[in-house]
């Protein structure tokens, strides 16, 4: 693989330049997110929209005050804005002169056509226009051959960049982290609540290894204040081995019971329902003194074109032990 030449400084601070949809982005992601300054992440941050074109201004002055503090501490700190001209450079590579940090221009190059394609998708508040789009590639070309005029330390092209390694390297790290093949704890089941009920949910999950309330499984708490949902890890679904969660809710066939009665959880959608109660009547519930609704569930549900498994409990098994295996 071939490797940039010269590699990057260490520590220097890196202005992307390029239109809109370039990739500066995608190329900005594969640094750890503290070091990227992002205009369009800032115009998001002072004004809940990172499509405000009204919040540049303001963007511009938090990203320059970070910046600053950043090049006082030599951190190295990527830009990811169009750049495309020359009085923003200017501030960018005097702030960081001004610290003895070198400076890296990244010509993100990539051709017209691709760039104003790439606007499509994006939700209309990111949409820019494509007369815009032209002005900055053109911008863009003639640009670069002022760059080390300019006072840039380095002039590269993204092309010639290859930052996928690291990024994989990193991703690649984590994952191993999360499993604990780097010597650590690991997530352990932790792996699960993420897969079924995502990232966000981890922070608030504990695990509850006292209870003895889901005979014997363990038992999982997600709580918020005083807002909370009891689930049970079931690791041998119906006998079949399959893994997966069920939410504790009320008995829904007496209310006078006090016994914990369980329904299925697949996604973080469950878990806002059964908080908000639309779960507490759902009829594959299962009360530990009741027992179940005796009709034919499964059948019931087929016939209803309600596959329960619809989320994809079953293949979950295969994918934990794959991944434990590993
Ligand atoms: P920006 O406007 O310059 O920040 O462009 P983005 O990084 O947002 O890129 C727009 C879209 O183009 C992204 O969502 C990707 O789908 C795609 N894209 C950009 N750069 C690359 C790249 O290097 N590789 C691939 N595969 N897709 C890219
Ligand atoms: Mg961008």
């Amino acid at each position: 693989m071939s490797q940039t030449q010269p590699p990057l400084p260490e520590n220097a601070l890196v202005v992307l330049i390029g239109a809109s949809g370039a990739g500066k982005s995608t190329l900005a992601r594969t640094w750890p997110a503290s070091q990227v300054l992002s205009l369009d992440a800032l115009r998001g941050t002072v004004s809940d929209d990172p499509g405000d074109q009204a919040a540049t201004a303001d963007a511009a002055d938090v990203l320059k005050l970070i910046l600053e503090r950043r090049m006082a501490r030599r951190l190295n700190t990527v830009v990811d804005s169009t750049n495309v001209e020359e009085a923003i450079r200017a501030e960018l590579v005097m702030t960081a002169k001004k610290y003895g940090v070198p400076t890296v221009a990244v010509v993100v190059s990539t051709p017209l056509p691709l760039c104003l394609q790439r606007q499509q998708p994006r939700p209309a508040n990111r949409r820019v226009p494509d007369d815009v789009v032209r002005r900055q590639h053109a911008a863009m070309t003639s640009s670069h051959q002022n760059l080390a005029r300019e006072g840039f330390t380095q002039v590269l092209f993204a092309h010639d960049l290859n930052r996928l390694e690291p990024y994989l390297r990193h991703l690649s790290e984590a994952r191993r982290s999360d499993l604990g093949l780097d010597g650590g704890d690991g997530l352990g089941h932790l792996l699960l609540v993420r897969r079924f009920f995502g990232e966000e949910i981890l922070p608030m999950w504990r695990w509850n290894d006292d209870s003895d309330i889901a005979g014997g499984d363990r038992v999982g708490e997600i709580r918020l204040g005083q807002q909370h949902l009891t689930l049970a890890l079931r690791l041998d679904v119906d006998g079949e081995g399959d893994i997966g969660f069920d939410i504790a809710v009320p008995c829904p066939f007496d209310p006078e019971c006090s016994a914990t009665a369980w329904t299925p959880a697949y996604s973080v959608t469950c878990l806002h329902r059964a908080l908000t109660g639309d779960l507490d009547h759902r009829d594959d519930i299962v009360c530990d003194v009741h027992g179940y609704d005796d009709v034919d569930q499964e059948a019931d549900d087929h016939a209803a074109g309600m596959d329960d498994d619809a989320e994809g409990r079953a293949d979950l098994e295969e994918q934990y032990a794959a991944a434990v295996r590993e």
